[in-house]
């Protein structure tokens, strides 16, 4: 498809970053080109009007999470709310800690942000190992809100990261 073939021109590797053996993929030459922005909405809108009409909110991840989720949440009418690494968040958050693949990190979310029995949808750029995104489905589910899928650019495939996810879906544009 054309667009897929837009987005992908787009994505570029760098070798050893941020540190030695991780092919780093860079997306952020999607956003200096509009059309290709646009085919990554376009998909995106396509995808969730026909699977998920009863979406309530979109959630998305720290940092690049923040660039396509209220992009995505305006096009389809709905709210967009933020997960973030710990100590990010004003007011009351609840949290919930989750491995790297060398560290431990803690994802943070306001107690206000979703409410119960939401329907949600969590978008990122890239899913690697599935740990970030298992870690933000946790999060949404204490607050007794329903993910109803995860939305990703890219996926790594060898990494198995939507295994990690199931029984919730994923969704990606490009996958390597
Ligand atoms: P996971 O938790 O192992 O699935 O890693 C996914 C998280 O790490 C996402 O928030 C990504 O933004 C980030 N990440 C991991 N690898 C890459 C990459 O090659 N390019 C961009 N982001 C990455």
């Amino acid at each position: 498809e054309e667009k897929l073939d837009l987005i992908s021109k787009c994505i570029r590797t760098f070798p050893d970053f941020p540190t030695k053996g991780i092919p780093f993929k860079d997306i952020f030459p999607i956003l200096k080109d509009p059309k290709a922005l646009t085919a990554v909405m376009d998909l995106f809108e396509e995808h969730v009007r026909n699977s998920y009409p009863q979406l309530d909110l979109i959630v998305g991840l720290d940092a690049r999470g923040f660039l396509f989720g209220p992009l995505l949440a305006q096009r389809l009418g709905v709210g967009f709310a933020p997960i973030r690494k710990k100590g990010k968040l004003p007011g009351p958050t609840l949290s919930v800690a989750y491995s790297l693949e060398y560290a431990q990190a803690e994802a943070e979310m306001q107690e206000d942000a979703v409410s119960e029995g939401q329907k949600i949808l969590i978008i990122d750029d890239l899913l690697a190992t599935g740990g970030t995104l298992c870690a933000a489905c946790e999060l949404i589910r204490q607050q007794k809100a329903e993910v109803l899928g995860c939305l990703v650019l890219v996926e790594l495939k060898d990494l198995h990261g939507s295994d990690k996810l199931k029984p919730t879906p994923v969704f990606s544009l490009i996958q390597y």
